[in-house]
């Protein structure tokens, strides 16, 4: 059974069926990843043994005729700012390096409890900060679709993983755009959820106002299976929602007749890449024809998001990387041959100077800056403002519209090396992403057809908690398109 062309839908009927075994689906996945792997490199860490053992548990419940989720037994890997528990856990980052959690992040866990199989740990930006993959301190991973491209970041192991059929679905977390961006770079559906309703608890904190874990999948049926299992409310993160999970599938199928659509002009700005634009626009008119009005509309503070973010993010950036400090966790100076410790704040120093690479010193520094007496009124104060209004342009957006339709990346995939050196160049590649991490609105990215044979997406956006509108929207779009179909050939 190959793993490579099945869907979480196609998986579980297989398997409802009897007609391959949990454990031999699980058997193809660690072929594939075999294969694949010397050419992509999208995880960090296989873990075999666990897998065939959960496989062998999930069998046992199919045998039972026990499968409460549509996930039992579907081989799935984590992006690895998941803790999990027992799993070397690194965020890509050296400092990092050896840190075992002692339990697992609720996403992750509530995954397991549903029965999927995790085969291992996928690689991304370190600590997330990125939109190439390349930030990693293990090494880049590669686009299947051209293997001389990134996949998009920072959640770029997940999503190649997806697309080269290494695992049916993987989990990212989206900050600014790390599940949307790279799912838009390799033809798969990525979902970022409203803010709070999944819960942070137990993923490496990268800004703690707007990181939001969700699902890279094939297929928006398929993202909607793995949402309903990660989203609810949890004890352990005070944030996270109260609200009730709707039942996501059940709006798959329904259409979208009537429902006004608001295309902001912001999000065709100067930057964006002729062929996108175009891919665009020709999805936009998609929309129409099943149904929907489409109108114009102006969201004028979609210019300062940019910029905000990239001052809010670092502040709590360099907040929430003060805790790496070569004691408590993973790497440390003192463990080094030859190291004489004299001095405890030269533990810090060295172990952070050593284990952190240059993106997150380079927004370490950002943060320290905005947040420092003198220019903290400046900066992180004027950031949070405009960002209350931006939130109210959306709010007020969506008193008109059922969704907006926008851009997710200004540009098709780019080629390995040609922004690492730039970081505003790589920075500008969030421009259409970061906006709804601010405001805390749910987007999707779904495959909206190839600039050559690159992949592009088309962003979904909805208001606080409109997941449902989002699924069954993005559901009418693929249905009518299929670009999911179009598989890469590695
Ligand atoms: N590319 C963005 C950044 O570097 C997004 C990161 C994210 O969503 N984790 O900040």
């Amino acid at each position: 059974m190959d793993t490579v062309e099945l869907t979480i839908s196609q998986a579980a009927e297989l398997l409802r069926k009897k007609q391959v075994s949990a454990v031999e689906l699980t058997q193809s996945a660690l072929q594939r990843i075999n294969e694949a792997e010397p050419k992509i490199h999208a995880f960090l860490k296989v873990t075999p043994e666990r897998a065939l053992a959960q496989a062998k548990k999930a069998q046992a419940l199919i045998d039972r005729g026990d499968e409460a989720s549509p996930l039992v037994g579907i081989p799935m890997a984590h992006k690895d700012v998941y803790c999990t528990a027992g799993v070397e856990t690194t965020a890509a980052s050296n400092i990092l390096r050896g840190y075992i959690p002692p339990y697992s992040a609720t996403s992750a866990l509530r995954i397991e409890q549903a029965g999927a199989v995790m085969l291992g740990k996928l690689n991304c930006d370190a600590f997330a900060h990125g939109a190439s993959t390349e930030n990693s301190d293990f090494g880049p991973t590669r686009n299947p679709y051209r293997l001389d491209c990134v996949p998009g970041g920072s959640s770029g192991g997940s999503a190649a993983a997806v697309a080269a059929g290494e695992v049916v679905f993987a989990t990212g977390t989206d900050t600014g755009g790390s599940i949307r961006h790279p799912a838009s770079f390799t033809n798969t559906v990525g979902f970022k959820p409203t803010y709070g309703r999944v819960s942070r608890y137990g993923i490496i904190a990268m800004a703690s106002s707007t990181d939001c874990p969700g699902p890279i999948t094939k297929t928006v049926e398929d993202c909607a299976y793995v949402l309903q299992v990660m989203a609810g409310h949890d004890t352990h993160d005070a944030t996270s929602s109260r609200r009730p999970v709707p039942d996501y599938a059940s709006f798959l199928g329904k259409n979208i007749k009537g429902w006004k659509i608001g295309v902001p002009n912001e999000y065709f700005s100067a930057g964006l890449d002729r062929e996108v634009e175009k891919l665009t626009r020709t999805a936009i008119l998609k929309f129409e024809e099943l149904g929907a009005t489409i109108e114009g509309t102006s969201l004028p503070l979609q210019d300062y998001a940019l910029a905000v973010y990239y001052i809010i993010i670092p502040s709590e950036i360099s907040s929430n990387l003060a805790r790496y400090d070569g004691i408590k966790y993973g790497f440390s100076v003192e463990r080094e041959p030859g190291f004489k410790v004299d001095d405890l704040l030269e533990v810090y120093r060295k172990s952070r100077g050593k284990g952190f690479g240059a993106e997150a010193k380079r927004r370490i520094m950002l943060g320290t800056y905005a947040l420092s007496a003198g220019y903290y009124d400046a900066y992180y104060k004027k950031a949070m403002q405009v960002r209350e209004l931006l939130r109210r342009n959306f709010l007020q957006a969506f008193e008109k519209y059922d969704l907006l339709l926008a851009p997710v990346s200004p540009t098709p995939p780019f080629r390995v090396g040609e922004k690492v050196g730039d970081p505003l160049k790589m920075y500008l590649s969030d421009i259409y992403t970061v906006t709804i991490n601010l405001t805390g609105n749910p987007g999707v990215s779904v495959p909206c057809g190839f600039a050559g044979d690159l992949p592009v997406g088309l962003q979904i956006i909805g208001p606080h908690f409109g997941e449902a509108k989002i699924l069954q929207a993005g559901y009418a779009y693929e249905q009518a398109t299929r670009f999911y179909q179009q598989k890469p050939k590695i």
